[in-house]
């Protein structure tokens, strides 16, 4: 008799752990992000409490997102939106928002998570004439790019998704600290890998690589791109390619959503190697993660500066 009931007390425990499992993945927090960068740190920080989907892709260029009928269902549905912020999604978001119909994940909605709050923005122009071209009006919106300033951006996520699911809280923080704590042991790393970038001079293609720089010590000299979104003219390229001499720039990177053949050209015409990184998470091949693509990129960087294949 008492086995039995211990029998039919474990099944009965059984089913309920069944329920409740699937109960919680049927509850999962449905969270939207507009890149994969801002969606690994929301992944890392809401680990099973939230699902995460994304917009773009990582070899996208973030400026140039397709928009497709499917995203507009995901937002739809989503209890929280993720974005870069600084308006990396201008030219995608709002027109999907306008037909979204979800209140609360619109910038004045609470569940409109904006990873840049924290991070102080550099490049801001100084009057909105667009003499800096049309795609940064707020200040360079790249700041993913820097693994420190990833960590702010974590943070905003972690407050962010608290925000809409309290609940949760503990275990946000909890994500929080873990995906810090990984993040200040590859900086770490990622410092002394990185020594032979300091003080190397190089162009870029986009604009998009002063949180980079900022971070490991190169100085960018000029960008392929005439402004940021604006193509290069005849003669801007002259000029970049007489700066490129004049300064004995050996390194063009060019962002891997951005055409090979004209990085090429300028490092033929000044001796400069080129490495091909990319801006957003999992654009080079082999990586998925937001560390994993630091990391690719820093090492395309290095093999560059340091002589290997070409880029
Ligand atoms: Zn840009």
């Amino acid at each position: 008799m008492a086995s039995r009931i211990v029998e039919s007390c474990a099944a009965a425990c059984c089913a309920l752990l069944i329920l409740l499992g699937t109960t919680s993945a049927e509850a999962a927090l449905r969270v939207v992000a507009t890149f994969p960068d801002v969606a690994d740190m929301a992944r890392q920080i809401g680990g099973d409490r939230v699902s995460v989907e994304t917009i773009a892709q990582g070899s996208q260029d973030p400026h140039k997102v397709p928009v497709k009928p499917s995203f507009v269902t995901k937002l739809n549905r989503a209890d929280a939106l993720v974005v870069n912020g600084l308006g990396l999604e201008h030219t995608f978001l709002p027109a999907l928002l306008e037909v979204a119909s979800n209140p609360k994940i619109l910038p004045t909605g609470a569940a409109y998570i904006d990873a840049s709050v924290y991070v102080p923005v550099l490049e801001v122009p100084t009057s909105q004439n667009r003499a800096q071209g049309d795609l940064h009006p707020l200040g360079n919106p790249h700041i993913g790019l820097d693994p420190v300033r990833g960590k702010l951006m974590a943070k905003a996520i972690a407050d962010g998704l608290t925000r809409v699911d309290p609940a949760g809280a503990a275990s946000y923080q909890a994500g929080l600290e873990r995906f810090t704590a990984l993040l200040d042991r590859k900086i770490a790393e990622w410092q002394r890998l990185a020594a032979p970038l300091r003080g190397v001079k190089a162009v870029s293609y986009h604009q998009d690589l002063i949180y980079l720089a900022d971070r490991f010590g190169l100085e960018m000299v000029g960008t392929i791109e005439t402004k940021p979104g604006v193509a290069a003219t005849a003669g801007h390229l002259e000029g970049l390619i007489d700066t490129m001499k004049r300064e004995k720039v050996k390194l063009v990177i060019r962002e891997v959503a951005y055409e090979m053949p004209l990085a090429r050209t300028v490092a033929e015409k000044t001796g400069a190697r080129v490495a091909t990184i990319s801006t957003l998470t999992g654009g080079l091949p082999g990586t998925r993660t937001y560390v994993d693509s630091i990391e690719a990129n820093l090492k395309a960087l290095l093999g560059a500066v340091q002589g290997g294949a070409p880029g």
